[in-house]
């Protein structure tokens, strides 16, 4: 059987022209390479503007009713230079205006912002040769707009089945009415993932900007440490606790296949970037922790009451209190006679004195305190379980930075540790943590 690889590129792999011609190079030098998926155009340098966020903000104009034009320009401007420089004699021109056209007919939210990864795919597509196979004829949504993998495999199964090669444009497909839906955003990396688990490739690359997934952010952190291999259940804890680099939800179609992911660097393609693998994977002990990452402006409602465990019912009714008030908790750490209840700040917003009022009546605690602008930072390791003292270290490593621990509480796989400190904290307890992990057992 022929070996099948899916490449998914990047927004910042595919910015312009240059970054096309690495592409190209990338994809041609493995004629395994067979399926690819672009995002749309991202950055070129900081003060750039990615693509994506540029159509919605056309979609927001058009349904005000305001002119769009200035804003689609620059859209256009995008593509045509990347045609244009790449000597393609696609009439991508007409293509942009059936678009601006649609949007000024009222397209939909969704519809607007795919077409990013539209118009890329047909691009790049013409560059390498390859086939253009539209996402919203293989990526089925049903009624409720919700992905259905099954119907969405066997119909990439049954299309992709003749076509040696294909360009697939990455983060939307369409429901049942022919309406085009878009994955939340990053969700490109979520259509590569179906297409390799349909197509059961031996390895699904993501290719990115960086060389593979690091300890820490490499914004907040100068040049951390790379991490060789990660598996999947750590990666999710990570992507879900903020970190980028991989959508949380790209795990799920290749889990049960057990397809291997690769991160990669399209400006350093000679990298050897991150494995992400099965979670049976063997635990290299050197190394006790895998990663560390966090989401900032959380609030924390920590609850006080002797003996609330032996009290029946204590639990359904704090929980009943979030949901009759519609706002999803985030993450609940308790102790024998306290918990807390950590939820973002955008949910709460203004339903905060609300919610305590409600507590105080219905839970009656002994004491009821909240913490706004609170971050979480999970530290992730699948080898944390078999080394004593990650806590304590974590611990020191913050106090000696006088970072305040509001909170500390530990996953029950123990592949986990979630700490609460104060916004303002937030850079210099990654940081200082990091210094904490940053060398292997036994290195200098
Ligand atoms: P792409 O556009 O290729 O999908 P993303 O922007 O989604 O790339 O993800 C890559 C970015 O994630 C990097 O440029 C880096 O700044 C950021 N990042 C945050 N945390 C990490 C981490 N732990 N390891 C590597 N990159 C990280
Ligand atoms: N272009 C989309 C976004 O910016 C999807 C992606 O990049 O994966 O969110
Ligand atoms: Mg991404």
């Amino acid at each position: 059987m022929k070996e099948v690889i899916v490449a998914k590129f990047g927004g910042s792999s595919l910015a312009d022209s240059k970054q096309f011609t690495k592409v190209k190079n990338i994809v041609t030098s493995d004629k395994n390479r067979r399926y690819i998926v672009p995002s749309a155009p991202g950055k070129r340098n900081n003060n750039d503007h990615k693509i994506t966020d540029l159509l919605y903000m056309c979609y927001q104009l058009a349904s005000h009713s305001i002119n769009f034009d200035e804003v689609f320009s620059i859209i256009s401007k995008r593509y045509m230079d990347i045609c244009k420089e790449l000597n393609l004699s696609l009439n991508i021109g007409e293509i942009l205006s059936n678009i601006k056209t649609k949007i000024q007919e009222g397209a939909t939210r969704d519809f607007t912002a795919s077409r990013g990864e539209y118009l890329n795919a047909i691009i790049l597509s013409e560059y390498l040769g390859y086939e253009f196979v539209d996402a919203s004829e293989l990526i089925l949504f049903d009624k409720e707009n919700k992905l259905n993998l099954e119907k969405t495999k066997l119909q990439i199964q049954s299309i992709l089945a003749n076509m040696p090669n294909a360009v697939i444009p990455g983060f939307y497909g369409a429901n049942i009415s022919g309406d085009i839906i878009t994955f939340s955003r990053g969700g490109s990396d979520i259509t590569g993932a179906i297409i390799a688990s349909a197509v059961n490739s031996q390895l699904y690359e993501n290719w990115t900007d960086v060389s593979g997934f690091y300890i820490a952010d490499p914004r907040i952190v100068n040049n951390p440490r790379n991490i060789d291999t990660i598996t999947y259940k750590e990666l999710r804890e990570l992507s879900y606790m903020g970190a980028p680099v991989l959508h949380e939800e790209s795990i799920f179609p290749i889990k049960s296949v057990g397809i291997p992911i690769n991160i990669r660097n399209t400006n350093q393609p000679d990298d050897p970037g991150t494995m992400i693998v099965n979670d049976s994977h063997p635990v290299n002990y050197a190394e006790n922790i895998t990663g560390i990452a966090g989401k900032k402006d959380f609030t924390v409602i920590s609850i006080e009451k002797t003996m609330m465990n032996e009290e029946k019912g204590f639990f359904r009714k704090l929980i009943s209190v979030f949901e009759s008030n519609d706002i999803s908790v985030e993450h609940i750490p308790s102790s024998i006679d306290s918990i807390s209840v950590i939820v973002s700040n955008s949910e709460i917003h203004t339903k905060l004195d609300k919610v305590i009022e409600e507590i105080k009546i219905y839970c009656k605690p002994d004491s009821i305190v909240s913490y706004p602008d609170m971050s979480l930072v999970a530290v992730v390791g699948r080898g944390m379980i078999n080394t004593k003292g990650t806590s304590a270290k974590i611990f020191t490593a913050l106090a000696k930075e006088g970072v305040n621990i509001r909170m500390i509480s530990q996953g029950s796989s123990e592949l986990n540790i979630i700490i609460g400190i104060g916004n303002k904290d937030f850079n210099k307890a990654i940081s200082a943590i990091y210094e904490e992990f940053k060398t292997k057992k036994g290195e200098k």
